[in-house]
């Protein structure tokens, strides 16, 4: 997959996750070790530190002396540690990172599900995202529903398995703020409330049906999303509603 040419060089050539979803192998420089904290700092990496709902990226780190195992990662004012299980590498060696790519496909599919739902709601009742959460193939989000039908969790199923069905693309677009300050689809979801020194803006554009500034992961097609299962649609209090989406295999839905 090609690197988005708007991306920022800087961004591009240490955050490998924020413009290549599908890249999870890669070698780096260890730049900085913090022994009390057991974790590292890589001149670059593809590990997702987390944010916006989905999970960081587990699995390991190569050196020479063998392979730890990366339990956590996180951003920490703006640099990316990650956690290992093990004996720290030195800073300046080289390493081998791979990120735990089963777990980060799936969460790249819900996180991908989950703005696909949010594009449904939208566009179906016109009610704007307020919260949410993921864990692989799992996730929920809540709208302030007045109110919420029985049937609605069908409906609302159908509709996102239709455009699932319809292979919507998925691009990784980088927006000067000047621009994603005016955009519709950016303001109804809250992007103006980004701090303004964060320019240009990520955003994901699910082609003809969700546009939001987002920092997390997502697949090139809605296709690859799979199907979707709504679990469960609860009220949290009044005009707060709760819809819970299990992500499935095509062929694996034996319902
Ligand atoms: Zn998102």
């Amino acid at each position: 997959m090609g690197v988005p040419g708007n991306a920022p060089d800087e961004l591009a050539s240490t955050e490998l996750f924020a413009v290549d979803a599908y890249r999870h192998q890669f070698d780096a420089t260890v730049a900085a070790v913090d022994h009390e904290g057991g974790r590292v700092k890589l001149a670059r990496t593809a590990f997702y530190p987390g944010g916006g709902g989905q999970p960081c990226d587990l699995g390991t780190l190569r050196t020479p002396a063998g392979e730890l195992a990366v339990t956590a990662v996180r951003r920490e004012r703006g640099e990316i540690w990650h956690a290992v299980d093990g004996e720290l590498p030195a800073v300046g060696q080289e390493v081998e990172g791979e990120v735990d790519w089963n777990r980060r496909f799936q969460l790249m599919r819900t996180h991908t599900a989950l703005h696909i739902l949010c594009g449904v709601i939208w566009a179906d009742y016109g009610i704007p995202v307020t919260g949410g959460n993921m864990e692989p193939m799992k996730g929920r989000l809540d709208f302030p529903f007045p109110a919420m039908s029985a049937d609605l969790g069908a409906t609302i199923e159908k509709r996102i398995n239709d455009e699932i069905a319809r292979a919507h693309e998925i691009v990784v677009d980088f927006l000067p703020r000047s621009l994603a300050d005016a955009d519709p689809a950016l303001i109804r979801t809250s992007a103006n409330l980004i701090p303004q020194e964060i320019d240009p803006l990520r955003v994901i554009d699910i082609v003809g049906l969700d546009r939001q500034a987002d920092g997390g992961t997502h697949v090139l097609s809605t296709a690859e999303v799979g199907g979707v299962r709504v679990t469960k649609t609860e009220s949290k209090g009044k005009d707060n509603k709760r819809i819970r989406l299990e992500v499935v295999d095509p062929e694996g839905d034996h319902r």
